[in-house]
């Protein structure tokens, strides 16, 4: 069976898919008896046509050409951002085409329109890409898990953030510093901000809620903390108390409500969620009847994630359906309502009485202490003094950190972050 494709956006990942497919052309026809037939390829900079040169393949810088060229049946989509994307996808869908896309941040923001419209024009999309780069994870919950009923997802959904606490731990560097080297190796953007401050995990963590629990979230109501306050210190410290910090996506049902957040999260380090090393992705699903799950591996990479774009050419070539759920109606837990362990971190004048007015107002949110450490003088003469806690609710747990940060012997703002008992 020959199927024709229309590529638009020849940046990492089109341009990777592009040399997959000529690559591994004879393999993928041996399995699945598809031939992928490149018709055009489409980016807004001319030069990329040089590119497209060098495979003799056709190239515009007009996607509309791609779209509406009647010998094309799928666009593949990987220009990346919400508009002209969503545009692209729509009139490609009103077309009569299926689409592939790996557009993470379209899905979450858009996807309950994106795939009604799928429906209404019986096209198939597919979105293999968006989550987890080569971890084929939208097949394996979509397909392999198609009786499970998924109860927990923790996972670490973003190479970048990863690669930057990994790094701080291990070479003990602060986070712009590991930032820096981030960048300087590629696993960063120039712009990270999507990144850092966990909204890729977040989109990526829609996309995951509707798979597995049949609903979308609306992103701007999810609970989203990012990790440019984690310090070399609380990394340090976590170490001290056999814990990782890692930036985790969770999304949970809790008494008939779906608890989502994402932020950066203690976790022990004898989870094997805690290895994940460098600018890996890992995904943990508590699951019935199979039991508990892990999807460990690239996150990210232009020639990586290729191989989920393919994926999802062949399929729709194969059986043209779409992983589209039939969407339920799910109730949302308020953030300030869930309960945790945290780690707290105060930076405290060294003055006698600190200890007992910082532990009075704890005490005055019902806020219990497990373990509390002094740490020694810091150079400014502010002492780090280290608490974890029994289970409080983000409500008692944020009022009490206002009036602690208000007191005039902190110097700082507090830091906590959510122990998380795996
Ligand atoms: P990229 O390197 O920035 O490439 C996007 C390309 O599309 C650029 O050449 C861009 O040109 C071009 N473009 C922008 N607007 C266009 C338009 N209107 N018409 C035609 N071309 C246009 O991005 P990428 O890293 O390949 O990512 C593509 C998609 O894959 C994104 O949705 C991303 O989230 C997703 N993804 C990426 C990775 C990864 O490892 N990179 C992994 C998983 C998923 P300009 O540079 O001029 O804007």
């Amino acid at each position: 069976m020959i199927k024709r494709i229309g590529i638009i956006g020849l940046g990492n990942v089109g341009q990777a898919t592009v040399r997959s497919i000529i690559k591994y052309s004879s393999l993928i026809a041996r399995r699945a008896s598809v031939k992928i037939e490149i018709k055009g390829l489409c980016d807004v900079r001319k030069a990329k046509g040089k590119f497209a040169a060098k495979f003799s393949l056709p190239f515009t810088t007009d996607a509309e050409q791609l779209i509406n060229d009647p010998d094309i049946d799928i666009i593949v989509e990987l220009i990346g951002g919400n508009e002209p994307a969503k545009t692209f996808i729509t009139k490609a869908l009103k077309a009569g085409k299926s689409v592939v896309t790996a557009n993470k941040s379209l899905l979450a923001c858009s996807g309950r329109e994106i795939f009604s419209l799928a429906k209404k024009y019986n096209k198939a999309i597919g979105f293999e890409a968006s989550v987890c780069g080569a971890i084929p994870l939208i097949k394996s919950i979509s397909e392999g898990l198609v009786s499970c009923q998924v109860n927990k997802i923790y996972g670490i959904l973003n190479g970048t953030t990863n690669y930057i606490l990994y790094q701080m731990a291990k070479e003990r560097i602060d986070f712009s510093n590991a930032l820096r080297e981030a960048q300087g190796k590629g696993f960063a953007e120039r712009n990270p901000v999507l990144d850092i401050e966990g909204k890729d995990t977040l989109h990526k963590l829609c996309i995951l809620t509707y798979l597995c629990f049949g609903v979308w979230p609306d992103p701007a109501k999810v609970y989203t903390e990012g990790i440019s306050n984690i310090s070399l210190l609380d990394i340090l410290y976590a170490e001290e108390l056999d814990y990782h910090i890692k930036l985790l996506a969770v999304a949970e049902k809790e008494r008939g409500k779906l608890n989502l957040r994402v932020h950066p999260t203690f976790l022990s380090e004898d989870h094997p969620l805690s290895e994940t090393s460098s600018a890996f992705n890992a995904v943990f699903l508590d699951t019935e009847p199979a039991g508990d799950l892990l999807f460990y591996g690239q996150g990210a990479g232009g020639a990586a994630t290729s191989s989920a774009v393919i994926s999802d050419i062949v399929s729709i070539s194969l059986d043209g359906k779409s992983n589209l759920r039939k969407e339920i109606r799910v109730k949302f837990r308020n953030i300030d309502d869930t309960a945790s362990r945290y780690y707290i971190r105060f930076m405290a004048q060294d003055k006698p009485g600190v200890l007992a007015r910082i532990s009075r107002i704890l005490a005055s949110f019902n806020i219990s202490i497990a373990s509390v450490s002094q740490k020694e003088r810091g150079r400014k003469k502010t002492v780090p003094i280290i608490m974890i806690t029994h289970d409080v609710k983000e409500r008692d747990m944020k009022k009490a950190l206002a009036k602690i940060d208000a007191l005039p012997e902190i110097k700082y703002p507090s830091q906590k972050i959510r122990i998380e008992d795996l």
